[in-house]
């Protein structure tokens, strides 16, 4: 059997296959343009395009795509092949420069927001050399930004590239004035730990809900749900642990360093996470991992649901974003230093950070805003919808002796040193852990937790990585300007702690007061739905920072607010209509043959003997009669609903409308049709049940 180390890798045209088959101009040029993001040198394009398609058709590739991230959130590819004819009849395998740097997809399917009329179908997309190129299936994957062709960006990674590009600019600004001179640039790095179920392909299939929407609108509470917590890092059952293993394997061909796996809280729900990489890496290789699953799911019978919310009751899905910032030389700027220099560097950074999100609630919460994530956030099993940050008793300790002027006693080690420096010293081991935190530090790094299951991490990583090179942009401004460095920074610290120590939470995030307080005493923001926060992605502080940094123009933040809107009303209405459709043609129905057939008996036992009273059935049958009539009203009213949606003027209106009375219909559906489940036979039941699904696979 081959190891993972000769296998790791193999379809990825990484740095080993690079400095293989390129010559060392070459070589040294295209790496100067990964590492510190200089321009491709011309000339470079062509032979690096030769040696990909040598490389990759030795590994049996016959075509390749231009692999991007458009705004529907899966990831896009239009396959062309390498061959061309050559003149004794022949067809030789091609693939030039241009081909790698540039593609011309017909685009015009893709949502742009009103940013490409139809006319001007043709976007572009463009090779991102920082990512590498991949082999999937027969085809090679250059991953690519795609744009319309004024420029503006149609998908994810223009606008994480250049948040990152724009937070490498200011933190450079920061570390110089520390005195860092070598350092030539600084990027973040994310590990995202990916939730997901698995459920049987079957059962799966029976399923209307689950196929047209990921999750099941329908079910009644099983006898047994997640409360026994036996299944969190439990055993892991042999066909999850055979669905692991190809997993695994698949993964790492590609270079994706997929590290834990274990089972998560509800029954049927698992985690796998990668080892962090580089924030743009790891963002297409996040998008790759979800596509294998599903993948690797079928190939055991088994579907992996990415959906947030796929059974009510149970804990739903997440995606821990795990980010940090480092420099070209692998200094983590999240991490507490030796000396107190360091540690005043440090708690700059933490600052920054801090300011960020208080400054920027409104956009993380919007960055991972979907139909699907609104389900989660609040629930009791995920962060909030309110935005906090939790720090740990050290950290917060020394922010307050900071804050107060007064000496920072360690919380355990009593010795207290303040540096030669204005700032305290204190240890690396803050190791606090709180899983009720939106937005926890954890040593080295921030955990951002309110990421849905199925959202492309890029969103969130652009938001984060705009706004803290927002705050290190003000700092810098003050800090080059300075008389006296050391106390420009230590007011600086101070002042940031004091206006924004509000957002500073180390309590449980799950509890019903911290709303109240977070909302009335501290003035942080709660929206609950995704149609509540999208349209303050265009507030004028938010617009302006992000354009201000070069992340987003103002024509493709409106674009964005209305395609991230138009996905809720969509996903919301394709929902409304799965149920009327299930309520209707198999719910009614089972229900109604049912009642019938028990109904007959009573009349049979009855002519069998007239004494007898019947209660059971007739109690019964009453019942069944009431929650069809109301099931029947709650349609109606849902389509309604989903009319008045339909009507709406525009799409502000109609994400009103879908909140406030959509929604409310679909649950007022479920209820009757839930108790009338509880109810019937399970013979005459339509579709697999909550236990079916849960449970099922071994
Ligand atoms: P948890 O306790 O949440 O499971 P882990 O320490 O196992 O935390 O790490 C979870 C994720 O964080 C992994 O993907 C890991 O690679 C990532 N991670 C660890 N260190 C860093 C870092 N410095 N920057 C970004 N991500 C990191
Ligand atoms: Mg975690």
């Amino acid at each position: 059997m081959q190891s993972v180390k000769d296998y790791f890798g193999s379809l990825v045209f990484d740095d080993r296959v690079m400095k293989a088959m390129l010559s060392a101009d070459v070589y040294a040029s295209l790496r100067r343009t990964i590492d510190e993001e200089k321009k491709l040198a011309p000339g470079i394009a062509d032979a690096v395009a030769a040696a990909m398609r040598d490389w990759a058709v030795a590994h049996g590739a016959t075509h390749f795509t231009h692999w991007f991230q458009p705004l529907t959130g899966v990831t896009a590819e239009k396959h062309d092949s390498f061959i061309s004819p050559s003149p004794d009849g022949g067809v030789i395998m091609e693939f030039s420069g241009k081909e790698l740097i540039k593609g011309e997809p017909d685009a015009s399917s893709f949502p742009s927001g009103g940013l490409r009329a139809t006319f001007e179908a043709r976007g572009y997309t463009a090779w991102d050399p920082t990512s590498y190129a991949f082999i999937k299936g027969k085809t090679l994957c250059i991953p690519t930004a795609f744009c319309s062709y004024a420029g503006h960006a149609l998908d994810k990674k223009t606008p994480l590239l250049r948040s990152m590009e724009a937070l490498n600019r200011q933190a450079l600004r920061i570390l110089h004035l520390f005195g860092n001179d070598a350092v030539k640039a600084v990027h973040t790095s994310v590990g995202p730990e990916q939730e997901y179920f698995l459920v049987d392909k079957a059962l799966y299939d029976q399923r209307p809900d689950l196929r047209f929407t990921g999750r099941t609108l329908f079910g009644a509470k099983p006898p047994k749900g997640q409360e026994m917590d036996d299944h969190y890092f439990g055993v892991i059952k042999p066909r999850v642990a055979a669905f692991m293993e190809e997993l695994n394997e698949e993964l790492w061909k590609l270079g994706i360093l997929a590290k834990t796996e274990h089972n998560e809280v509800a029954p049927a729900q698992h985690e796998l996470a990668p080892i962090y990489t580089t924030t743009n890496a790891a963002t297409d290789q996040n998008q790759l991992t979800m596509e294998i699953m599903q993948k690797v799911a079928l190939r055991h019978g088994l579907v992996c649901l990415l959906h947030e919310k796929p059974f009510a009751g149970v804990n739903g899905s997440g995606k821990h974003n795990n980010w940090s910032i480092a420099t070209d030389a692998g200094q983590n700027l999240l991490s507490p230093g030796d000396t107190p220099y360091e540690n005043a560097q440090f708690l700059l950074f933490l600052c920054a950070v801090l300011k960020a999100v208080d400054d920027y609630q409104d956009l993380l919460r919007i960055s991972v805003a979907t139909a699907g994530n609104d389900h989660r956030l609040g629930a009791n099993e995920a962060p909030p919808a309110v935005v906090s940050v939790f720090l740990g008793d050290e950290l917060n300790a020394i922010l307050d002796a900071i804050e107060n002027e007064k000496p920072y006693e360690g919380v355990e080690k009593k010795q207290m040193k303040l540096g030669v420096h204005v700032l305290p010293r204190f240890n690396r081991d803050t190791t606090d852990r709180n899983r009720t935190s939106p937005f926890a530090f954890t040593g080295n790094k921030f955990e951002f937790r309110m990421l849905g299951s199925a959202n492309s991490i890029a969103c969130a990583n652009i938001m984060l990585n705009s706004a803290v090179a927002e705050s290190l942009k003000i700092y810098a401004d003050r800090l080059e300007q300075a008389e006296d460095f050391e106390t420009a920074l230590h007011e600086m610290i101070q002042k940031t702690i004091r206006d924004h120590k509000r957002i500073i939470f180390n309590g449980n995030g799950y509890d019903e007061s911290w709303i109240q307080e977070a909302t009335e005493k501290r003035g942080l923001l709660n929206y609950r739905t995704t149609a509540d926060c999208m349209p303050h992605l265009l507030d004028e502080k938010n617009a302006q920072m992000l354009i201000s940094h070069g992340v987003f123009s103002e024509a493709e933040l409106r674009s964005r607010c209305e395609i991230m809107l138009e996905n809720y009303c969509k996903s919301i209405v394709i929902e409304g209509n799965t149920m009327v459709q299930m309520a209707r043609g198999q719910i009614l129905p089972a229900v109604e043959r049912f009642t019938a057939d028990v109904a007959r008996n009573a009349s049979a036992k009855k002519a069998l003997n007239e004494t007898l009273t019947c209660a059971y059935e007739t109690g019964l049958v009453r019942r069944l009669s009431e929650l069809t009539d109301t099931i029947c009203v709650r349609i109606a009213a849902l389509e309604k609903a989903l009319q008045k949606a339909a009507g709406a003027e525009d799409i502000f209106a109609e994400s009103a409308v879908i909140r406030d009375d959509v929604l409310c219909a679909m649950e007022e559906l479920r209820a009757p049709c839930d108790d009338a489940e509880a109810l019937t036979a399970k013979s005459y039941w339509p579709f697999p049940n909550y236990a079916d699904l849960l449970f099922s696979v071994q």
